[in-house]
């Protein structure tokens, strides 16, 4: 297993097309630092003989031992893994862990392309070029993120329907060496330093839409991909250091008549292959949320009653009764992930045919489990904050500059005035409130709680996805003979 220092060697040798803010810059650029770091642990991690076995996995294709970021699912048990350790890393991180979109990718496109091939049996070759692609991605530990939501113009026009019709990425050229595409993908975490961009649609199609119908692995330096990248980085610290600074970029990729080798095009043309894959990796992500969200609960909860401590509220009903409520969001985030693990299959949804077994036989978490699961802990997000907010008072908005606190002239008066409780040391409780406006009124904070809410598609799609394939007319018909209704 090739470890960090390989995946950083690879990305300081890419090709300069991160543009920042009016500059271009390398990925060696300092401000992608902290968000190296983040990916940097998921590599460090599984070399840690003490997570091993959350971290690894063998790989089907070729026996060896791999990242476990890298692997598709072979049973229930492997996305159990996959959930703990998702759970585990981001509670060491304090947040995303911002490798989740490449796995969750690459499941979808594994499964799809197998079924895409079988179609038109001896045309294509989508699934064995994705496993040659595949292998090599595993030996090299490479780092992939997934380039799923498109610019989408008018939300109640289809693809082909759009006055632009840039306004999803799509096929502009078909030639015997490959495609030429066009279009953007939005938001795309981490696009800026992943060694591979895993492309796929991001909604249903109709015969009209088959040029939008595609799914493709480039390099992120790929020529004629550009991307406009937003850095999330906490406010720099000189004088008191946190525990982990973590950041994180988000990218418009841009793809200006890229052109794709038929090696690396895993679907074109195949539109409800295509609507499967947009949801079959959404359903891959919400799995993944649930192993983010109940991290994100595991330390909201911590910083909530250590807020309360500091306050002197620890006892306070109104606290005990928030308490309660995070556990509860927490551990339903995490059961429902659980039990979508528990009856995973290799098996999908087809709308009007129910589930059908589906791919080569690796598994897909249960849908109904990841949708609940992710809507409850999605939707709670901004309810989580009000919380935090209410238990913390206004201190960590407004809490004054770490200079302060090192310049002679105030440096007593700013401890003294920020100090509330006679239990936990000064510098300790400013710590604390330091780590909430980090995480709570922060530039990053307001883009992850944008994240948390949208990522794996906004909650009306998961609505859709849950009660489109909840079997509601078996509870009616348990009504009808209960209540005696004759019809
Ligand atoms: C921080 C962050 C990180 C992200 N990371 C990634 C990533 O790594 N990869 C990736 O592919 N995506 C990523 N996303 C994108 C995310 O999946 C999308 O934001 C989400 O799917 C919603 O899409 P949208 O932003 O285009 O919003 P929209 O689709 O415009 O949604 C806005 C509103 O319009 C509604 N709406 C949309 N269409 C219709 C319709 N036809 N009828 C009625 N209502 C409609 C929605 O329900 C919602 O209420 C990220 C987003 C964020 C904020």
């Amino acid at each position: 297993m090739q470890g960090k220092e390989r995946w950083l060697e690879r990305l300081f040798r890419m090709q300069r097309n991160l543009y920042i803010g009016g500059d271009k810059i390398g990925r060696d650029d300092e401000r992608l630092g902290p968000v190296l770091s983040v990916v940097g642990l998921t590599y460090d991690l599984a070399r840690d003989p003490a997570y091993a076995e959350l971290m690894t996995a063998t790989s089907h294709l070729t026996g060896e031992r791999i990242n476990r970021f890298c692997h598709v699912h072979q049973s229930p048990e492997d996305l159990h893994k996959k959930q703990d350790m998702t759970r585990m890393i981001c509670q060491k991180v304090s947040g995303c862990v911002r490798r989740c979109m490449g796995v969750d990718a690459l499941n979808a496109i594994y499964t799809v392309s197998y079924e895409a091939d079988r179609e038109r049996p001896g045309e294509t070759a989508y699934h064995e070029n994705f496993k040659k692609w595949l292998a090599r991605f595993q030996s090299q530990d490479m780092m992939g993120c997934c380039a799923q939501t498109d610019v989408k113009g008018d939300r109640m026009k289809r693809p082909h329907e759009q006055p632009d019709p840039d306004s999803y990425v799509h096929v502009v050229e078909r030639n015997r060496e490959g495609i030429v595409v066009r279009g953007c993908k939005l938001h795309i975490s981490e696009a800026s330093i992943a060694d591979e961009i895993l492309v796929l649609p991001t909604r249903a199609l109709l015969p009209q839409d088959r040029d939008y119908a595609v799914s493709f692995v480039v390099p992120g330096d790929w020529e004629g991909v550009k991307q406009l990248v937003t850095i999330h980085n906490y406010r720099r610290r000189d004088h008191f250091p946190r525990g982990f600074d973590a950041g994180a970029t988000d990218s418009y990729v841009i793809f200006d008549d890229v052109f794709v080798p038929w090696e690396r095009v895993f679907l074109c043309g195949e539109h409800k292959h295509g609507g499967i894959l947009a949801l079959l990796f959404a359903l891959f992500h919400r799995h993944s949320y649930s192993g983010c969200k109940p991290a994100l609960g595991d330390l909201l909860l911590g910083t909530c009653v250590l807020a309360a401590e500091v306050n002197g509220i620890g006892k306070a009903k109104h606290v005990n009764d928030k308490l309660a409520e995070i556990i509860k969001i927490t551990e339903l985030g995490y059961a429902a992930g659980f039990t979508a693990s528990a009856l995973a299959k290799p098996e999908v949804y087809i709308p009007g045919r129910g589930m059908q077994p589906y791919g080569p036989g690796n598994y897909i978490p249960n849908s109904i489990y990841c949708n609940v699961g992710r809507c409850l802990t999605g939707e709670s997000v901004f309810h989580e904050m009000e919380m935090l907010a209410d238990i913390a008072g206004g201190m960590p908005a407004t809490f004054p500059y770490e200079g302060e606190f090192v310049n002679p002239e105030v440096k007593d008066l700013a401890r003294k005035y920020t100090t509330r409780c006679q239990n936990i040391s000064p510098e300790s409780q400013a710590q604390l409130w330091r780590y909430i406006g980090d995480v709570a009124v922060s530039g990053k904070a307001g883009c992850a709680m944008f994240g948390a809410l949208h990522g794996g598609g906004s909650p009306r799609m998961e609505k859709i996805g849950i009660t489109s394939q909840y079997d509601i007319e078996k509870r009616k018909d348990l009504v009808r003979k209960i209540s005696g209704m004759e019809d």
